[in-house]
């Protein structure tokens, strides 16, 4: 029996049905069978956190939407994912927009409540970038709050650990400092890659560089990202670890509805074969965040963030089964 039930696309048109990730049913329409559920997937429909352009708040309902189109059987991996994990949409979580550190909080609280929390992981549909350290808290918690914190891969064209923007911490532009300090993740651990310029200041580097998080710019990536990629996979092992992907990372060519472009970056394709590439991985929770569908005229960016959410489902499929 698949461990995931879904309607036959060739019975049941993917354009049809009300609006689910990739079609898996609702967190409350799962069958006794099917629990506990491996994965839920949630949207957190929230943008205050932003320093530029706002918008991604309607990016959970956009990536549902895209994501109908978002096939079972993964080919390069030889898998069916939602054959494989039990997958389910829990919805959205409640958001405060007028209020940053409650938001964060209250997110983070509600993802903490889901059901089974030894065994579901979480991945989030953003929403900005700060409502990663909402589901990174969440995981870390439902994880059993490892001591040292979580290992994490970040995407990103920016390293998101500024203090402050506008006398606010909780904005998009602080999540991995916040989360750093609080002991969630564990910045030894944690990978960043597609960093891009320019610079607001060279200083932008300093905190990263002094908690010795490990920096794969996009130029740096081209000379010999993936050997750097397999050395920090060796040197995490099978530590629990968390993937968050800022679709900014994707040159604004292939994805651009984003707040917060950044010129030059991976093709999509470049973007599938690095995620690819982190099989073997122990991912116990993730996130794609910074889509912007009001400037995403063809809707591309939402569907690559779609088939981004179902790379990281696949990576669990295949360490499930093996
Ligand atoms: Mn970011
Ligand atoms: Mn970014």
């Amino acid at each position: 029996m698949p461990r995931t039930t879904l309607p036959n696309p060739r019975l049941t048109p993917r354009f049809a049905g009300l609006s689910t990730f990739a079609r898996y049913p609702r967190l409350e329409d799962v069958t006794p069978e099917n629990r506990p559920i491996d994965w839920l997937i949630f949207g957190v429909p929230y943008d205050s956190g932003v320093t530029y352009r706002p918008g991604a708040r309607f990016a959970p309902r956009a990536i549902r939407d895209a994501s109908h189109y978002v096939k079972a059987f993964h080919l390069e991996h030889n898998i069916d994912v939602p054959a494989t994990l039990s997958l389910a949409d829990a919805g959205d979580a409640p958001v405060k927009p007028y209020h940053p550190k409650e938001n964060l909080e209250g997110v983070a609280s509600w993802a903490t409540d889901l059901p089974h929390p030894a065994h579901t992981k979480l991945l989030a549909l953003g929403g900005d970038h700060s409502i990663a350290y909402a589901n990174l808290k969440a995981t870390w918690q439902r994880r059993g709050q490892p001591k040292g914190g979580l290992a994490v891969v970040h995407f990103d064209s920016h390293l998101d650990t500024v203090d402050a923007v506008w006398d606010e911490k909780w904005g998009h532009a602080s999540p991995f400092r916040r989360a750093i300090e609080d002991g969630l993740i564990d910045p030894k651990a944690m990978l960043s890659i597609g960093l891009k310029g320019p610079l607001n200041a060279a200083t932008d580097l300093d905190f990263a560089r002094q908690k010795g998080v490990t920096v794969i710019s996009d130029t740096q990536f081209r000379i010999d990202g993936p050997r750097r990629v397999a050395d920090f996979l060796n040197s995490i092992a099978s530590r629990e670890t968390y993937v968050t992907f800022d679709i900014d990372c994707i040159d604004p060519a292939f994805a651009p509805g984003t707040g917060t472009p950044c010129v030059g970056g991976f093709s999509s394709n470049e973007a599938l074969a690095i995620l690819r590439s982190l099989r073997g991985l122990n991912i116990v929770g993730g996130d794609v965040v910074e889509v912007l569908p009001d400037r995403d005229p063809a809707g591309i960016t939402a569907f690559l963030a779609a088939h981004i959410a179902f790379e990281i489902l696949a990576l669990s499929a295949i360490s499930t089964r093996a």
